[in-house]
């Protein structure tokens, strides 16, 4: 008689381990949902230390705007994000009937029964991205002066992604830089920027590249559009092989809209044509993990470049 050899069926496998998963304890606490965590002091110091180094190299004439986590619902649906990302967005619900309603969907959660069914939406979304509401704010201004406007914004934003790997989570911090002008305006501003956000990662001592990207869109028309944004040069991205060479990781991104938000919002630069806009994109989560994997998380051990550029010598920030 032979005995069975048991096979470990594929369910029971132990999941491959990723390659950042090394650095979880040391930056992240676990909340009970994939990609939403709680940041530890050390991982909040070099965010901080990081948001600093991007503030210095802030153009002139740069107005600063910092956005809370939602947006107006119908601000981002007037940007067209549904006919792109329908799939990856968050929408705020509340329980907005009469007190009879409310306490009904409360009583079917007491009794292990669903309250979500009870859910409507509110008029506001979690925001995407950082600078969806900057163009109607620019818009109410009137047209534009000669050289356009400059902005620098910030926000939590969310995408409905939810992902294992620390460097896809669903709320992660984005700041950007923008600018709303003349195509040469953007132009000029995309050029600069590209030059000086890869001074910023060889300061910072990471390995990267700069390629041609396109955005996710959702579904087989989203495929066309993706092409075509690629075949028109509109979105360059700065990539770090955080997992492998092959797939590496976006970290940044350099994106020209052409006239879309300045036909949207009705912005008109000071020729009386439509506005072009272009931002680019530090995704401050992603940039953190990145110097952690690069460097370790023994910050005395950084390599004293990295050290002096995120002025770590320095006493470190206060977190209360
Ligand atoms: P984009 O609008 O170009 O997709 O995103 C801008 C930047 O936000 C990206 O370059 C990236 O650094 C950051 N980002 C986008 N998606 C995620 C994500 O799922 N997780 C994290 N941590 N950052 C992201
Ligand atoms: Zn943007």
């Amino acid at each position: 008689m032979t005995i069975p050899v048991l096979k470990q069926s594929p369910a029971l496998a132990p999941q491959p381990a990723d390659p950042l998963d090394h650095l979880a304890d040391a930056l992240f606490h676990r909340m009970g949902a994939d990609g939403v965590y709680a940041r530890t002091a050390l991982y909040e110091a070099v965010v901080e230390r990081l948001a600093a180094l991007i503030s210095r190299h802030r153009d002139d004439n740069t107005e600063v705007m910092r956005f809370p986590p939602v947006m107006s619902r119908a601000q981002l649906e007037k940007s067209g994000y549904l006919k792109s990302f329908p799939n990856l967005l968050g929408c705020v619900c509340g329980l907005h009937g009469s007190e009879r309603d409310i306490n009904d969907a409360v009583r079917r959660f007491d009794a292990g029964g669903d309250w979500t069914s009870s859910l409507s939406p509110a008029d506001l979304v979690l925001s995407p991205a950082a600078c969806y509401p900057v163009y109607p704010i620019a818009a109410s201004r009137g047209p534009l002066p000669v050289g356009g406007l400059r902005f620098d914004v910030a926000a939590d934003c969310f995408r409905r992604e939810p992902s294992r790997h620390l460097d896809r989570l669903q709320s992660f911090r984005m700041r950007e830089y923008v600018c709303i002008g003349t195509p040469d305006d953007v132009a000029a501003f995309r050029e600069r920027w590209m030059d000086r956000a890869q001074g910023l990662a060889r300061t910072l001592g990471l390995s990267f590249r700069v390629d041609h990207a396109s955005d996710p869109f959702f579904g087989r028309v989203g495929q066309i559009k993706a092409v075509s944004q690629k075949q028109q040069a509109l979105k360059f991205e700065l990539l770090i092989p955080l997992r492998s060479e092959e797939q590496p990781t976006a970290c940044m991104s350099f994106n020209y809209h052409r006239e879309h938000f300045g036909t949207t919002w009705g912005i008109t630069d000071a020729n009386g044509e439509p506005a072009h806009t272009g931002c680019v994109a530090f995704g401050m989560d992603r940039l953190a993990v990145a110097l952690f994997h690069t460097h370790g998380t023994d910050l005395a051990r950084w390599p004293v470049q990295v050290r002096e550029a995120l002025e770590l010598a320095q006493p470190a920030p206060m977190i209360g």
